[in-house]
């Protein structure tokens, strides 16, 4: 009886993720024209014995679906090394090593201070860029598109960042 229920809970959670990956994954391609995630090595990172192995495996299942949702729909998306992304300033460069805690990117280089998470996510997407970019600019209201960038006055990020979830 106990089983079952887990069972069945486990049941419920893989159907309400899969459904909700899917809706995350078409919401990204009808707002963004470039997709860049850091390719992680997935299946190394399941093997350890952390309770965050399972948040690894959902994260490596919703790139696998986004990444045939963008296909399909034409919208670019790039996997790049995570190497570095999190120390590098994505302003100038400059390497700014921190522990986990350090929650803040500040560097002393050029004085950017911002999320560290939202540093490594310019990194990511500038990556992306230089690997499949020719001619892309970042556009005014997400991801980046071909052409002219668009002049707008928005507070809206030029990206949007992904967690673990
Ligand atoms: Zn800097």
């Amino acid at each position: 009886m106990q089983q079952k229920r887990i069972a069945l809970t486990h049941q419920k959670i893989a159907r309400y993720r899969k459904d909700w990956h899917y809706k995350i994954a078409h919401w990204l391609v009808n707002n963004y024209d470039f997709i860049a995630c850091e390719d992680l090595n997935i299946k190394g990172l399941a093997r350890t014995k952390l309770a965050k192995s399972i948040l690894d495996v959902a994260w490596g299942n919703f790139l696998t679906k986004l990444e045939a949702v963008a296909v399909k729909r034409g919208v670019w998306f790039v996997k790049v090394s995570p190497h570095g992304t999190t120390v590098n300033c994505s302003n100038c460069g400059h390497k700014v090593p921190k522990t986990l805690s350090v929650r803040l990117h500040e560097c002393p280089q050029c004085n950017l201070k911002m999320d560290r998470d939202e540093n490594a996510a310019v990194n990511i997407i500038k990556k992306g860029w230089q690997i499949h970019g020719v001619g892309l600019i970042p556009s005014a209201c997400g991801g980046f598109v071909s052409g002219q960038p668009v002049k707008q006055e928005t507070s809206e990020k030029e990206y949007v960042q992904l967690s673990l979830f």
